[in-house]
């Protein structure tokens, strides 16, 4: 028998009084205990707060993204463990894949965009400086830092891993330290997820601790600093959100909940068609991935009503080639269902289904499976339903079987699929197989506002497309209403549910102070030699170059034209410049100013900048002819170390002609060396 153990303030503490059985999903025999009542959450959430906080406070996004990377890869090598223990759970080996392979890619996907995309520093800018005065020295920017407290991560039974990790790395990456606390009935899986972790020594102390078994008061004592991130059913959500201290003190709770996600036959996709295909395999894979349990699988099969019958036997003759049965059987196809007690709500539900709609597949008082008891095991079949009336029918729309359980209606043209998508009153995600353009708009147009995810699939996307059921790490997973109303995931996005988002207003001095980026109008420090000639770690945020200034000749631009066949008329054609809106008559070309403004700041030696890697938000602000003179301000914007040998430069670059009128302005990427 495991004793599942917590982890609080740095201890592992066994199961004790209060404990709860659990057992295995395929021999139904008791395999673990797992609950403390004596847990001490307050001194857990002491201890993130004053010692896992702080620490993580310390590090930079970049930091901790390079930890993120470090504790995925270490789990990559101990995932035999965590398969070896979810079998139990009632999962096949594809299954753990899509838990276990799909929380480690999770946690590299945010690794890899916390350094992308985040600088190297504490603080988050969101979005471009805002001029608040008319003289350029009162600005305002938006910039995130991280809340001070602590998340409480409450997930749900079928992903023991991916649950865990998909919170777990935008909140580090946040700079928050978490507490998980994961279903009981799979936690064990969690908890040897959480030691391996541990025992790494990779994070620094107080950035995880674990709750096994109940949470206790634990929301009682949060604050405005904590969040709570809950995934579950919908009837927990609504008893935890309600709690008087969340809601008195703003406590953040994000919920993940059930829904009734569907997916939709376009009408051009014929029996023998790609999309008809694809569209029976994928509901085929959500019926039966994790025997159905997955938050998102498609729940209800919206198909034109002339082909109902023809999808019907398409889809029962895949699940009848399904064996049911040992997880660890490799030939088996579906799992068990977490535990007895839910296979109890799944029977229990699937009733309610019934009353409104005929089961087509599936008797779960007559089938076979392979290298289990069925007495024992928590096994069902795949059961189909066909609800013929689906505008009257209520239980269809709001009933979640959390199993292998679907319910396949007819629609008459559009506007009718998308009335049945939108009474499951916001879904995660709805699916439409279709190779029709305008019917992947208008279904947008009419049920994007209901789902957290459209996902189109057709003969073009099929070779690469990830499946309707699989949420990912860049996109956001999440939905309205009935789906709980949070999002999770979705790049940075995911990250910003745990850092506060502040107006700062003040001076170009004080917001490049704060944000560690120049803003224009700031100090330009000039009393340093040429920039080019200084190393990264040398150069200072704010260091600026002014060139002299030179003359743009007709003769600079005739050649220029000849030379890169660019004779666009603007810059051959006086009278027909002239008649466009934007020229006074003859223009130099924007390409010729960008080059004659390396030529003014560059310094030609060797030295530290190793490479020019690009150009961001390049503007054209005022026509330059011939006879005007230009010159260039370069300053040291930002700075990104990319590793021991060389960083990245962003420089902001001004051009402005002989009125001191800006011509142009960019945005200059150099690599130099460390
Ligand atoms: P659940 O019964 O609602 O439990 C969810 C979590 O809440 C578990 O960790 C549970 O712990 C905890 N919990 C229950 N009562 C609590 C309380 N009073 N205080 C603190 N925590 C409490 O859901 P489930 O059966 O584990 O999961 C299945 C449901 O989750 C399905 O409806 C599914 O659709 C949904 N789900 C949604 C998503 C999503 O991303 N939207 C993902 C996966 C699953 P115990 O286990 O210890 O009771």
């Amino acid at each position: 028998m495991l004793d599942v153990q917590s982890f609080a303030a740095g201890q592992w503490v066994s199961s004790g009084a209060g404990a709860r059985n659990i057992a295995s999903a395929i021999t139904g025999d008791v395999i673990a205990q797992a609950g403390n009542d004596a847990l001490d959450v307050q001194g857990m959430l002491g201890f993130a707060r004053d010692t896992g906080g702080p620490t993580l406070r310390k590090m930079t996004f970049h930091d901790r993204a390079r930890m993120l990377k470090a504790l995925a890869l270490h789990l990559r090598e101990h995932r035999q463990t965590l398969y070896d223990l979810s079998y139990d759970t009632g999962a096949t080996l594809s299954d753990h894949k899509i838990d276990v392979d799909g929380g480690i890619g999770t946690m590299l996907v945010f690794a890899s965009k916390g350094r992308r995309e985040m600088p190297d520093a504490h603080v988050y800018l969101d979005g471009p400086p805002e001029q608040l005065g008319r003289a350029g020295q009162f600005m305002g920017r938006h910039i995130c830092t991280p809340l001070q407290g602590v998340a409480v991560h409450i997930n749900a039974f079928n992903f023991p891993v991916w649950g865990m990790l998909e919170k777990l790395a935008p909140t580090l990456l946040a700079g928050v330290p978490a507490i998980v606390k994961p279903a009981t009935a799979t936690c064990y899986v969690t908890e040897a997820c959480v030691r391996i972790m541990l025992n790494s020594g990779i994070m620094p102390k107080g950035a995880l601790q674990l709750v096994s078994g109940g949470l206790g008061d634990m929301l009682d004592h949060l604050d405005c600093q904590d969040a709570v991130a809950f995934t579950g059913s919908a009837h927990t959500a609504l008893k935890l959100r309600r709690n008087p201290v969340l809601l008195e003190r703003s406590v953040r709770f994000a919920s993940e909940q059930d829904s009734l996600n569907a997916s939709v036959l376009g009408q051009d996709a014929e029996p023998n068609t790609a999309e008809f295909e694809l569209f029976v395999k994928e509901v085929h894979r959500e019926m039966t991935a994790k025997a159905g349990q997955k938050c998102t699988a498609i729940r209800r099969i919206i198909v034109p009503e002339a082909r109902i019958d023809a999808v019907i036997a398409a889809i029962s003759a895949r699940l009848s080639n399904t064996t049911i049965g040992d997880p660890r059987n490799e030939a088996t196809g579906m799992g068990a269902l977490v535990s007895a007690s839910q296979k109890h709500d799944v029977l229990k539900k699937t009733a309610l289904i019934g009353a409104e709609a005929e089961r087509v597949f599936g008797n779960p008082d007559d089938f076979s499976i392979e290298g289990a008891d069925k007495d024992k095991g928590a096994f069902v079949p795949p059961m189909l339903f066909h609800c013929a009336n689906p505008d009257t029918a209520q239980r269809v729309h709001d009933t979640e079987a959390f199993g292998p359980v679907s319910t396949i209606m007819p629609y008459r043209d559009l506007d009718h699929a998308i009335a049945l998508l939108n009474k499951g009153k916001g879904s995660l995600v709805a699916s439409v197989f279709t190779n029709d353009g305008n019917v992947a708009r208008d279904i947008t147009l009419g049920a994007a506002a209901f789902h957290g995810r459209l996902y189109f699939n057709n003969r073009s996307s099929m070779a690469e497309a990830t499946g309707h059921g699989a949420p990912l790490p860049h996109m956001v997973h999440g939905g309205p209403g009935r789906a709980g109303g949070g999002e999770e995931l979705g790049g940075i996005r995911g990250v910003m549910h745990y850092m506060q988002r502040t107006a700062v207003q003040g001076s170009p001095d004080i917001l490049t102070a704060i944000g560690q980026q120049w803003v224009p109008g700031a100090t330009e420090k000039t009393d340093k030699p040429h920039p080019f000639t200084r190393s990264f770690t040398a150069l200072e945020i704010g260091e600026t170059f002014h060139s002299d200034s030179r003359q743009v000749t007709l003769e600079d631009i005739e050649t220029f034209a000849h030379f890169t066949g660019d004779t666009f008329y603007a810059h051959m054609d006086d009278e027909a410049a002239r008649a466009n809106p934007f020229f006074p008559g003859r223009v130099a070309h924007g390409y010729l100013l960008l080059s004659f403004a390396a030529g003014l700041f560059v310094q030609p030696d060797p030295g530290p900048v190793l490479a020019n890697t690009g150009l961001d938000n390049l503007r054209f602000m005022a026509p330059v002819e011939a006879g005007d003179s230009i010159k260039v301000r370069l300053s040291v914007k930002h700075k990104t170390p990319r590793n021991d040998e060389y960083g990245e430069v962003r420089w902001h670059v001004t051009l402005t002609n002989q009125k001191e009128e800006a011509v142009a302005e960019y945005e200059l990427l150099t690599m130099n060396a460390v």
